[in-house]
């Protein structure tokens, strides 16, 4: 079979190992390539590719540098078909969401071509005005890697890559081991007319290539989008080094429902917020929190909606729902819905591998009720289709509920009450809340975690001045002494 290349200094490059590791379709199990099982060797020569490209990418001029980036989005939409398969053969969920996943790919390029030409240092207030000149400047910190899961493999490539590269950074990407074939293909179709060495690509385990470029002392910056514990394990191994790290983690989003809502809307909002991506999104809904006077309609609304969706592979028109990535993540899946389970939690609907699926990774939208802050499935990140409900009493109720949380990435609240919604965006400990819509995201709404969701910001000017250093310049005109000099 085909072995995909790593993407160093814009050529296609054998490994320097012998490993190799497949890339399953999730809908079918069936190997679709392999790819280089990435040694620290390759990741090493990624690194030294992306230093020796980085003085002549970071004097090129920003007019320059957005022009190709804006090439590198006309690139992606060139080649949108291909794209938008691939990532649904890898990745699984519904080609309409494959096609969403590239509208932001494109125009992040867009925006951040715009940004980064757009960015200023200033001129502070000096101590002699008459001599002196004090400016803050805003610089490119050199080689950053990029490391990105599987459940958006461009789009959470691109939220890195678009600004680090609009600030003047070069990168090494290591892409999730079982995504890069999106990610290779995007470096190779559409990067290859940007200078050698700006954009290289090491396909791996996070274990080896991911730990080599965090213990790289010529990789200034990490920027992760993961799992807590990776998170964890990264923040131990950066910070001897004092290194800069991007971490965006974990979520347990919570969803509120107000009592005075729509509820065949809010049912439709929430089995969206809580099955897109088969529940895979970093903000997918993964607890809800119900007003207890309609709680008995609402869940019945719910489940008749959620029966209605149809499983099957993300590249048949007809698909609602796809797989999950793969056999261990829906095991663990599984395992919770059934703690859950023997802790007393009546499921509704789903709870099994639906009949007939034998291969692909398949589970059945799930909803439960019965279910409390003791149980795993309310507390641990779920990552899988569950619709977990509880109901509250007051308004002060839910909002306690939804901060018992060690996450703070997002928080959704329905409902037409204004003294609710103040409440709730301001009490809420999270970076994103969505009123109403839930998980709609916005090229300059910065998107990123509270507490142990993360500590960085992506999109907006915040994702761009990430990936800027900086530095504060004092200049005396005038060589004479200074009265404060010595001697005393
Ligand atoms: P993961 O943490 O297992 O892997 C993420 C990346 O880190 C992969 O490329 C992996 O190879 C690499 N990695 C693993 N161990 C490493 C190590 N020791 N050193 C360096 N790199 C290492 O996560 P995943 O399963 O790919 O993705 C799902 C997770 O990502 C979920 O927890 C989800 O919430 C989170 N996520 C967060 C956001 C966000 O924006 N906050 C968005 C999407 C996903």
């Amino acid at each position: 079979m085909d072995i995909k290349g790593h993407w160093l200094d814009n050529q296609s490059v054998a490994g320097d190992g012998v490993g190799t590791i497949d890339v399953h379709n999730p809908a079918t199990e069936e190997v679709l390539a392999s790819v280089w099982a990435g040694t620290e060797a390759d990741a090493n020569r990624a690194v030294e590719s992306a230093r020796a490209a980085f003085q002549g990418w970071r004097r090129t001029s920003a007019v320059e540098r957005a022009h190709l980036l804006h090439d590198v989005a006309n690139n992606i939409r060139a080649h949108w078909d291909a794209l938008a398969e691939l990532l649904t053969l890898e990745e699984g969920k519904p080609l309409p969401e494959n096609e969403e996943e590239l509208e932001w790919v494109a125009d992040t390029f867009h925006y951040y071509a715009e940004l980064g030409r757009h960015i200023r240092g200033t001129v502070v207030p000096s101590g002699e005005p008459e001599n002196q000149l004090n400016m803050v400047l805003k610089e490119p910190y050199g080689v950053v890697g990029a490391i990105v899961p599987w459940n958006y493999p461009l789009l959470l490539l691109v939220w890195k890559l678009a600004p680090a590269l609009a600030a003047g950074n070069t990168v090494v990407v290591k892409p999730s081991k079982m995504t890069p074939l999106s990610t290779l293909f995007l470096a190779e179709n559409c990067m290859a007319h940007l200078p050698p060495g700006v954009v290289n690509v090491v396909t791996g385990y996070g274990g080896v290539v991911g730990e080599t470029l965090v213990k790289h002392p010529d990789v200034p910056l990490i920027a992760l989008t993961g799992s807590l514990a990776v998170g964890q394990r990264i923040s131990e191994l950066a910070a001897p080094m004092i290194k800069r790290l991007h971490l965006e983690l974990g979520g347990k989003d919570a969803f509120v429902v107000a009592p005075d809502v729509d509820i065949e809307q809010s049912a439709r909002a929430l089995a969206y917020a809580a099955l897109i991506n088969t529940g895979q999104v970093c903000t997918s809904t993964e607890r809800v929190y119900v007003a207890q006077d309609l709680a008995s309609d609402f869940t019945g609304a719910l489940v008749e909606h959620v029966k209605t969706l149809r499983l099957g592979p993300g590249i048949e028109p007809t698909t609602d729902v796809g797989p999950m990535i793969g056999a261990k993540f829906r095991a663990d899946f599984a395992a919770q819905i059934e703690d859950a389970r023997q802790h007393g939690a009546s499921i509704l609907t789903g709870g099994r591998v639906p009949p007939g699926f034998e291969r692909g990774f398949f589970y059945e939208p799930t909803v439960l009720t019965g279910v409390d802050h003791s149980m795993v499935i309310m507390r641990e990140e779920t990552f899988g289709p569950a619709i977990p409900i509880m109901t509250y009493e007051s308004f002060d109720e839910a909002i306690e509920l939804v901060n018992d949380s060690k996450y703070g990435l997002g928080a959704v609240l329905r409902t037409n009450d204004a003294r609710l919604a103040k409440r709730f965006y301001e009490d809420v400990q999270a970076g994103t809340i969505w009123i109403n819509d839930p998980l709609t995201d916005n090229y300059a709404g910065p998107f990123g975690g509270m507490k142990m969701s993360g500590n960085a910001r992506e999109l907006g000017i915040e994702g761009l001045l990430g990936f800027m250093e900086t530095k504060h310049v004092h200049w005396d005109f005038s060589p004479e002494a200074k009265e404060w000099w010595y001697p005393y």
